[in-house]
């Protein structure tokens, strides 16, 4: 069977396809050849209050489950998408573009989120002591926050959906997701298949649209949602966290980044360049956190330019080769880059867009490039590596800690001191050190500075969807 005869195409709202009419239908697009490969319907403004009415209704019995059904429930998520690895990694592909090995790696990465909160779900604890004066007993116990509204972005639609629905599902929440417009399809087919694995009907509810903020102000006005998580832009994460600040809405950000990846003077040169060609070209370079700008200490930058050149030309790039999501994301990246280029840096290789079918920007090296160059500064979510020599470490950190970002970053060196003395004093959620691949779902996922607020992930992850309640208790 052909995938897109797999495909579901409209709102999931209650256990189901919306039987509503939509408010339109628009085209997704594979960006491997730039065509329109299926049309979606458009959740209509009627569908919100009919998901939440959905999400409300299921939510009691939700809460009230026991922890440990819900726990199997999750467990059977796991299961169900691992069955279900081919087609998903092949709508990921046909919506994302993203090479056949990224798709299948983030499939199993999503399906993870599953299995951890299924083990997270039976873990969630209060706590009972007498209270210092020794007349009351303070009593607390961890509450479902309620009706969560998940937005996420195109660049992961399996992964960044499952890491909110998992955790969120796990604390006892329902759940109403938007996913990005680009990437409508594996978040509608996940709603289908985790109801398939045992998830009520109303639990999930998916509303895909290509009016995001109509959509978004009519789910934030709703006093019956009290939780957005967001994943997406650090312009678009600011803008709703005013917009929750109207009802109070509990907010969870995880937003743009600007990786470092920091090469010290004692790195071993062969870890390093493997560690730089998974943090620069996993997913195709358009990942939150993607190495941004590479630092290189000034013994080793020719070596390192002239192999990491050899590598991002080469086979080892081909296997996370994929298109940008869009004409325009692709064209941007190439201005930034010829802006390099007119500004006097050096293209070792690439520069430039490939011709033929598709949104591709080949994979491009560039040397001497200058502190204050936007290629730097700019979130470039592409397969392009400015390399910058330092000589001074004090200097290099204050030039990488020179950024509202705060989201990931790489350090590599061979002598673990100095790298953990470097990670100490970058101003990152989280660092990487002699090696490139660093999420993982048992471990805290997030930003500091402009790069967000809260975690996702680990135990941080289930916390977002809960509350604290006290009780005073006389014994
Ligand atoms: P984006 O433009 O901020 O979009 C993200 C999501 O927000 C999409 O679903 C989008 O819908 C929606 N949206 C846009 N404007 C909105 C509005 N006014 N009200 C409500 N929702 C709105 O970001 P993107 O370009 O899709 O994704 C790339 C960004 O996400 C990068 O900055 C990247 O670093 C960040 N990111 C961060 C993480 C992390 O964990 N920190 C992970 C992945 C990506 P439409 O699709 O309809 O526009």
């Amino acid at each position: 069977m052909s995938i897109t005869s797999k495909l579901v195409t409209s709102s999931w709202v209650g256990g189901k396809c919306a039987d509503q009419p939509a408010s339109s239908r628009y085209n997704v697009y594979d960006p491997r050849t730039g065509r329109a490969v299926v049309d979606v319907s458009a959740a209509a403004p009627a569908q919100v209050s009919c998901a939440l009415d959905a999400a409300q209704r299921s939510g009691l019995e939700w809460s009230q489950e026991s922890p440990r059904r819900r726990a199997e429930i999750l467990r059977n998520c796991f299961e169900f998408m691992l069955r279900d690895l081919d087609t998903i990694s092949g709508i990921i592909e046909l919506e994302n573009g993203k090479s056949p090995v990224d798709a299948r790696n983030e499939v199993s990465y999503a399906a993870e989120f599953f299995r951890w909160y299924s083990e997270e779900a039976v873990r969630i604890v209060g706590d009972a002591g007498l209270a210092p004066g020794g007349d009351k007993t303070i009593l607390t116990r961890r509450e479902p926050v309620g009706i969560a509204y998940l937005i996420t972005p195109w660049n992961f639609p399996a992964a960044m959906a499952t890491r909110k629905i998992a955790p969120a599902l796990a604390a006892g929440c329902t759940v109403l997701l938007k996913p990005a417009s680009q990437t409508p399809l594996t978040a509608l087919y996940l709603a289908a298949l985790l109801t398939d694995a045992g998830v009520p009907p109303g639990v999930i509810n998916v509303l895909p649209t290509q009016d995001a903020a109509g959509l978004t102000d009519a789910v934030l006005e709703d006093a019956r949602v009290r939780k957005l998580s967001f994943t997406g832009s650090t312009g678009v994460g600011s803008h709703l966290q005013r917009k929750c600040a109207d009802r109070i809405v509990n907010a969870s950000m995880e937003l743009g980044g600007n990786a470092p990846f920091v090469v010290l003077e004692g790195a071993d040169l062969d870890v390093a360049l493997d560690a730089a060609l998974t943090a620069k070209m996993r997913n195709g370079g358009q990942s939150c956190i993607a190495a941004n700008r590479f630092y290189v200490h000034s013994s080793l930058v020719r070596s390192f330019t002239e192999q990491l050149t050899g590598l991002m030309s080469g086979a080892a790039a081909r296997e996370f080769r994929g298109p940008l999501i869009s004409e325009d994301a692709r064209d941007g990246l190439g201005a930034l880059v010829d802006i390099a280029a007119e500004s006097g840096a050096t293209i070792h290789c690439g520069g430039r867009a490939e011709p033929g079918a598709g949104w591709y920007y080949e994979p491009t090296v560039i040397g001497g490039v200058s502190a204050a160059n936007p290629v730097l500064s700019e979130e470039l979510f592409g397969p392009v590596a400015p390399i910058v020599e330092f000589e001074s470490v004090d200097d290099m950190i204050t030039q990488a800690n020179a950024t509202d970002y705060g989201l990931a970053a790489y350090v590599c060196d061979r002598d673990l001191s100095s790298a953990l003395s470097v990670a100490n004093r970058l101003e990152a959620g989280m660092v990487g050190i002699n090696r490139g691949h660093i999420s993982d779902p048992a471990a805290p996922f997030g930003g500091v500075k402009s790069s967000g607020l809260d975690r996702e992930g680990a135990r941080d992850g289930i916390r977002a969807f809960l509350e604290t309640k006290y009780i005073a208790v006389n014994l």
